[in-house]
């Protein structure tokens, strides 16, 4: 449970100088563009802050810029808005330049990726999340590739990080690319199962172009996004 905070110190302390200036320009270019793109700039109210950290394959190449990552951002801003009366602010979007191994890269998923973290093979973004805390944010991690069907993939309320495959963001690929999948991991993070109805945000399968998941959330699903340990409610006049 303290990996967290032990990897974000560690991270800190050796690679921070090359991070942070990364960071640094990422995040002004974060906020300016999609802080409050969709929710405007009203003050109060639910808000779950996300951030989104890009990997960089074996060579250093990124496997997407931050311009493709915003679709999928924007698109849960508006979902969790409309069906849950919640902002969803993003704070940063960093891409790692450092060549990630190729066990980050292409994790497992549900029980594997449970493995993969335990045994030590994702140490690698672990050591870029933020400290596990009560209204931490949620961060993305852009993984090259994920092993089987799954596209994306969340250990639920346990972890404070998803992890989505680059090609759901590249908007060339209309076989791939898919908006829903970010929401839904977050959905996961927030607590929620699936659910039946292929309308539904939460429906296990997304299959684009044609038969993608709806964004649709009932109530019980909505009132578990804004009670959970990442959502934050601020006062009226607080922004
Ligand atoms: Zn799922």
């Amino acid at each position: 449970m303290f990996k967290p905070l032990t990897g974000a110190l560690r991270a800190f302390t050796t690679t921070g100088a090359a991070v942070a200036a990364d960071l640094a320009s990422a995040a002004t270019y974060a906020v300016e563009t999609v802080g409050d793109a969709v929710t405007g700039r009203r003050s109060g109210g639910a808000v779950l802050r996300v951030r989104v950290l890009i990997l960089s394959d074996e060579s250093g190449r990124p496997l997407c810029s931050p311009d493709d990552v915003l679709g999928s951002v924007r698109a849960a801003q508006r979902i969790f808005d409309a069906g849950a009366g919640t902002r969803v602010r993003l704070t940063e979007v960093t891409t790692i330049t450092e060549p990630a191994p190729t066990p980050a890269l292409d994790p497992r998923a549900n029980r594997g990726l449970l493995l993969d973290d335990i045994t030590g093979r994702l140490d690698f973004f672990r050591d870029h999340l933020e400290p596990s805390l009560i209204a931490s944010p949620v961060t993305v991690v852009v993984v090259r590739d994920i092993s089987g069907r799954a596209t994306g993939c969340s250990l639920g309320m346990t972890a404070d990080w998803v992890v989505c495959q680059a090609a759901l963001f590249d908007a060339a690929r209309p076989d791939t690319y898919d908006e829903t999948v970010l929401a839904h991991e977050l959905g996961h993070a927030l607590n929620l199962p699936h659910h039946r109805d292929r309308a539904n945000l939460m429906f296990p399968e997304s299959s684009p172009p044609d038969r993608r998941r709806g964004t649709g959330l009932a109530a019980w699903q909505s009132m578990v996004l804004r009670t959970n340990r990442h959502t934050v409610h601020l006062p009226s006049g607080v922004a």
